[in-house]
């Protein structure tokens, strides 16, 4: 009989996405990314569309494209117009199914930063076709997060300012409360439609003043009582 290979020396498992949480010694195990579509009324407006006042709508990031705040990260393959979205993201932290808006914060563990990167131009080519959006937002290194603040540290959501820069000039400035649905909102209705656990990311949307980013630029943004984010891009690696 000839020597088998075991299949075990033929990969390496790769770390499992994770973030860290302020005041805890675990990091949160990422699940899943759910990412709220058009969930600032001004953002809407400027991409040619409106909000939908029926229901809320998403797509998903697949765990492993997070990356932590204060990474420099390569300029993409596949696109010529890579776009920033400074975004609210809520931290699921107890199972929640079917849950009503009333209690729906129950199941928030916490909140974070983030930038729900983009490639625009192909976003926007699948959204002129009626096709997924997968080639535009679901892609490496395409979810950048801060460390996680508790809900009760962080306290009501609504006053706090929601900022974004590129090399220190701002571009986008708008408030939470400005969110067309709310943490509860979206919290309730997700729930209807999966069994939400710990490990579930929500990012909320973007307000607007989206725009693009080339190498060498520095993404900054903050949310009053979260820990403040940044990206550096690099040059697109050669192939
Ligand atoms: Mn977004």
């Amino acid at each position: 009989m000839p020597d088998t290979p075991s299949t075990a020396l033929l990969f390496t498992v790769p770390p499992a996405p994770s973030v860290a949480v302020v005041g805890e010694a675990r990091r949160y195990p990422v699940n899943r990314i759910f990412c709220v579509g058009r969930n600032y009324a001004d953002h809407a407006k400027e991409m040619g569309v409106e909000v939908d006042r029926e229901a809320p709508f998403y797509f998903l990031k697949q765990a492993g494209a997070i990356v932590d705040s204060g990474a420099t990260i390569a300029y993409p393959p596949g696109t010529e117009n890579y776009h920033y979205e400074m975004e609210f993201v809520v931290a699921i932290g107890a199972p929640a199914r079917a849950v009503p808006v009333e209690t729906a914060l129950d199941a928030v563990l916490g909140y974070a930063c983030g930038l729900d990167m983009t490639r625009r131009d192909l976003q926007l080519q699948a959204r002129a076709k009626q096709r997924p959006w997968d080639l535009g937002k679901n892609f490496e290194q395409s979810a950048i997060i801060t460390d996680i603040v508790p809900k009760a540290a962080f306290g009501v959501v609504g006053p706090q300012r929601i900022i974004l820069a590129v090399d220190g000039v701002t571009k986008q400035d708008a408030h939470l409360s400005d969110l067309v649905w709310s943490v509860e909102e979206l919290v309730s209705h997700l729930s209807r439609y999966y069994h939400l656990a710990p490990g579930d990311l929500i990012y909320t949307g973007t307000p607007a003043g989206v725009g693009p980013v080339v190498a060498g630029d520095v993404v900054t943004g903050s949310i009053d009582g979260l820990p403040p984010i940044s990206l550096t891009i690099a040059p697109a690696e050669a192939v």
